[in-house]
Formats: structure tokens, sequence, C-alpha cells
């Protein structure tokens, strides 16, 4: 039974600081962790003991040497979408297999320099795209509280990892929900910050005008120290914005008293599995307990929301995936010509869910539909975005599901796609909007399933999400 790796990175932070332990016990219990149990947890796609030693051993120099840096020591599991120098980066995709990184991520370069330790590349939907990561190129991520269950997608194995007790904590990406949505299933916190907080150099696109990357931790507080480590504006990214940090994880309140919270009732209507909606009106009551005021709120798009993000993220997926052809990175497989070894390599090295988004990317930016559905998408996601900015003159954060129902099984959805991409209702609105949003664990389910509470906030609204995030899980005795 690992004893460190199931620890929060608060706890580890006082027990490093008190020199009880070193970065390399918690790197080494983190390993026999994954060695004992991910076999059949599935989720961590590389992991490296010689590396995570080196940079644990390096941790504990600089912590010897007197560096306080925020992070030191502390190790984090990262999601195989994120350039790490050195390190494999699949993207889970057999396109990219034998691929080696060669620079830093800004955040990984940022968690770096806090001192955390980069210590293995966790499962996913190949390239993002997915919500249970069985679309995976690798192997198939279950989830901790079910194995017979999928641990939710598209950072699945970031979730599984850490509600398992593989990894202190971990880095996911959020293109329509895939932090929120697994850390929900699995029952951990997971926060997508505001489009443009966190830098998305080194992050292997999917839809560059949703994707962002955050934390999925135990905690909300230990989602504060990594987002604060990892944000800020970086001239690598010019889609970052360049607005101060602020120490997140020092202002999070201990009351909701004076906080109005929006209850949008789009999200909270009909086809809302009957478990998740009990867990969902007692989060509710546990928010006004805490002093929140409750204020209903009408989010009148949501109906388009799925269409919508499905058109606009394969558009830009389809652009962004014409970049592995078998010359610049990866696997090639020899063709006749140049053309017929693009065709070769991309027909073996995507797998189906991939490509079935690059044919529909295609067809939705061709000439002639693109005015159907890209431009008119595009005008929808305004009309997303406006719902919310009029909802949040009424109240600084909203209350919802996270997802219409908990954990399915494996292979439930694999053959029906649009069943799967329903399941998104509740998360991509969010990523359309380019507000931010954490999902809390908030109950379990007759079959002790995990089930999360979802706070939205404005763009750049982090400080009150983490708020609220933190008020509730300690009003809910969840921390
Ligand atoms: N489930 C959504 C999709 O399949 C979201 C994926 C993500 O956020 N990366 O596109």
């Amino acid at each position: 039974m690992p004893e460190l790796s199931i620890k929060t990175i608060t706890e580890l932070l006082t027990l490093l600081d008190k020199g009880d332990i070193s970065s390399e016990d918690i790197v080494r219990d983190q390993l026999a962790a994954i060695a004992s149990n991910d076999a059949e947890l599935g989720a961590y796609i590389w992991s490296s003991e010689e590396d995570a030693i080196l940079q644990a051993k390096e941790a504990d120099r600089r912590r010897q040497s007197g560096d306080s840096a925020p992070l030191l020591g502390i190790p984090v599991a990262v999601k195989d979408v994120l350039n790490v120098k050195g390190q494999p980066c699949t993207c889970a995709s057999r396109i990219l297999e034998g691929y080696t990184a060669v620079y830093d991520a800004t955040s990984i370069a940022k968690l770096r320099q806090a001192g955390a330790v980069m210590a293995g590349r966790t499962n996913m939907d190949e390239f993002a795209m997915g919500s249970t990561t069985e679309n995976s190129a690798f192997k198939v991520t279950k989830n901790p509280a079910d194995t017979s269950r999928v641990p939710g997608g598209s950072s699945g194995g970031s979730a599984a990892a850490v509600a398992g007790g593989e990894a202190v904590a971990a880095l996911g990406t959020d293109t329509g929900g895939s932090i929120r949505q697994p850390a929900s299933f699995c029952g951990c916190v997971g926060l997508k910050p505001s489009y443009g907080r966190v830098s998305r150099y080194g992050l292997t696109a999917f839809a560059s005008s949703l994707d962002q990357i955050g934390p999925i931790t135990k905690t909300v507080e230990d989602a504060a120290l990594l987002l604060e480590a990892m944000a800020g504006g970086d001239p690598m990214d010019s889609t970052s914005l360049i607005e101060p940090v602020p120490a997140y994880a020092d202002r999070l309140p201990d009351t909701l008293a004076g906080v109005k919270i929006g209850l949008p009732k789009e999200y909270l209507g009909d086809g809302l599995d009957p478990e998740v909606r009990a867990v969902i009106e007692e989060s509710i009551k546990v928010c006004e307990e805490a002093g929140a005021e409750l204020v209903e709120v009408s989010l009148p798009h949501t109906e388009y929301a799925i269409a919508t993000y499905y058109v606009i993220a394969t558009a830009e997926a389809s652009a962004n995936l014409a970049r592995f052809d078998g010359v610049r990175y990866g696997a090639r497989v020899a063709g006749a010509d140049p053309i017929d070894m693009y065709c070769r390599t991309r027909e073996a090295g995507f797998g189906p869910e991939v490509k079935r988004r690059v044919i529909l990317g295609t067809y939705v930016l061709s000439s002639g539909y693109y005015d159907a559905y890209y431009l008119r998408a595009q005008k929808v996601r305004t009309l997303i975005r406006r719902d919310f900015e009029a909802a949040f003159k009424q109240c600084s954060v909203l209350l919802s599901p996270v997802t219409p129902a908990p954990a399915y099984k494996l292979g439930e959805k694999e053959s029906d796609p649009l069943q799967m991409y329903l399941g998104d209702i509740f998360t991509v609105t969010a990523n359309l909007a380019g507000i931010c949003g954490i999902s809390v664990p908030a109950g379990l389910t007759a079959e002790k399933l995990p089930v999360g509470v979802q706070f939205l906030g404005p763009a750049l609204g982090e400080e009150a999400v983490l708020g609220a995030g933190h008020v509730f899980e300690r009003a809910a005795g969840r921390q």
C-alpha cells in the first residue's frame, strides 16, 4: 500500500519542509505503487525509474542548498500530449510511437522551475479525442472506483493515477471536458483554466481555440498550487493572457457568505441520471449552508452546444493533425510517391475516432459547407459566450453537474460515438465560451461511483471557482 503517493501536495510539502521525507522517498513510493497496481489500472503509458529518481535527487539537492521553490520535490504525472524534453510524447497514437519530445512545454518548464518532478506519462484518448480513454492506441485504463468501468477521458490516465494512488497529482488537458469529466468519474478534483490562463506552447494541439492545460489533484488547494505555478503570459503562445497570477492557494476562502451562486436551469432539467441529480441537489444545499445565496439563471443556447462544439473542434483538429504526415514526426509507412506515403502513414497511424474527426472536420471546412457549418457554429459560439456573460452579471459562479450520468461500463458506448458525444453537454460550453470550471468530488451513487459537481466562473475567474470548490469540499466533508 503506498503511503506517500496517496497524500496531497500540501501534506507532502509539510513533510518535506520538516525534513521527515525526501523527494526521492515520494518518487520511490509512487514508482512502487505503479509497479504493483498499474498492470491492472493501466493509467500510465510510460514511466522511468531512472529518469524520475534523477529529478528527485536534484530536487533534494536544491532543497538542501536552501532553495524554497514552491513545489520542490513534488512528482506530477503528465498526460501524454504535453511535451517534456527527453520523454516520449505519443498522444496515445501509433503515428507518434517512438517519438521523443525535443523541448519542454511552457507549463512543464514552469513546473520544473517550481521544483516539480515530471514523473511519467499518462494514458489518454488518442490526440485527446474521446470521453473514456478507450481510444488510446496502446491500452485500456480502468476506473479505480470500479475496474469494470471507464475512468472518463480524454485525461483518463491522469485521473485514474491520482484517484488510484499512483500519482500525487497530474496534468490533463481540456478541450471539451477532458479534465473535469474524468475527475468526476474517478473522484478527484479537475480544473480547466480560462482560455489563455496557461500557455499552450508545447501542448500537442487538438482544437487550438478550445484547448487548455490544467491540474487533476486530490484537493482544490493542490489544484490552486499547480495552477499558480503554471499560469501566466508566454511570448511563445500569443493567445496566452498577460495578466498577473494571483496567489491562488493563499487566497482560498473559508466561507461562501456573500457569494452568489447561479443555478443554470438548462443544466438541471430532464435527462439527468436520478443519482446524479440527488448529488447535485445535496451539493446545492451544502453551498447554501456554507453561506451562498442561490439564484436561478438561464443559458438559453445550451441545446446547440454539442453540435457547435463538434463542428468547431473537428474543424480545428483536421487542420492541426495535417502535420502528422510521416515526414516530420514519428511513424512512416513507405509509399510509391509522397502522396501515397502520406496516405499509408495516416491510414496506419490514426485510430478510427481520429479518422472520423479529421473527415468530419475537413468536410465542415470545405468550400460550399464552410458557411453552412463552420461559420454558423462560430456564430452560435458567440451566443453561448453571451449567455455566460449575462449569467455572470447575476452571480459570481455557476453550479452544475459535470456529466449527466456516472462512469459507465468499459465498452458500453464504444460503438456509439454520438451517444458518447452527448455526455459532454455540461462541459463543452465552458471551452466554447473560454471560461473556467472545476469539478469537485460531491458524492457517491449506491454502487459507490464518484459523482462530481462543477463550479463555472467567468474568464479569469479562477479565484472564484477555486474558492467555491474549496469551501464546498470542506463543508461536504470531502476534505
Ligand atoms: N469528450 C470531448 C471530445 O471527445 C472532449 C475531449 C477533450 O476535452 N479533449 O472531444
